[in-house]
């Protein structure tokens, strides 16, 4: 399977993404995560990058789809995979078209997740990640079992930058001007299927799990 996650921020994509991957054994490519690495390791892109993030702004076209690029080059995806914040302009959409025209791996699907305002702003404000594995947490809805630390692997909990309100609002902004397009670019292409990002994970997955069945995916 080879899928698309679209919508806003704090719609669920990586977190759908996370539990898809595991339940398919699909590659999970974030251009959020793999940034956020090279932020971390203060590499020459990372410091490029960290410019943008902070503001809730996107980072350069040219910037992340060679970091995408790279990502194919270098991993097996022939098994499936699943991008979980790419491409969010039009412009990443086209490369992207053409590097998986060129292996011969088209897209299968694109999983739009429609989600309120509301919704985004209570998600992204609650929202704790793990600083070592990455993993997500909710004060509210997926609180840790010790509070400020990983279930997983003990990691230190931390509220991300750029998920402080003001940065959020700035962040559905540039959605709304930047990425909502796409929803137009791959319904043409007929490979938009869209669901309620407003619902909780587990609703959402066996929602998902209910498009792929009858578009024959599993
Ligand atoms: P995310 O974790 O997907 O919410 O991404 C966090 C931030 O990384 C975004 O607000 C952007 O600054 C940057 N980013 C992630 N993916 C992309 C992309 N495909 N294009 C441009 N910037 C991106």
């Amino acid at each position: 399977m080879r899928l698309v996650l679209l919508g806003p921020p704090g719609a669920g994509k990586g977190t759908q993404a996370n539990v898809l991957s595991q339940k398919y054994g699909l590659l999970h490519i974030s251009t959020g995560d793999l940034l956020r690495e090279a932020v971390k390791n203060k590499t020459p892109v990372g410091q490029e990058a960290k410019k943008f993030m902070d503001k809730g702004e996107l980072v350069p076209d040219e910037i992340v789809t060679q970091m995408i690029i790279e990502k194919f080059k270098h991993s097996d995806i022939s098994p499936g995979f699943i991008l979980d914040g790419f491409p969010r302009t039009k412009r990443q959409a086209q490369i992207l078209d053409q590097a998986l025209a060129e292996l011969n791996l088209p897209l299968d699907m694109v999983l739009y997740f429609e989600t309120g305002e509301d919704t985004i702003l209570k998600r992204l404000t609650g929202r704790r990640v793990c600083q070592n594995c990455g993993y997500n947490f909710h004060i509210v809805n997926i609180p840790p079992k010790n509070e400020g630390i990983c279930d997983y692997c003990s990691g230190k909990l931390y509220h991300r930058q750029d998920d402080k309100e003001e940065t959020i609002r700035n962040r559905i902004k540039v959605y709304n001007e930047q990425t909502r397009e796409l929803i137009d670019y791959y319904q043409i292409k007929g490979l938009i299927k869209k669901a309620s990002g407003d619902l909780e994970v587990e609703a959402l997955f066996s929602i998902l799990q209910k498009i792929f069945k009858e578009t024959r995916l599993i």
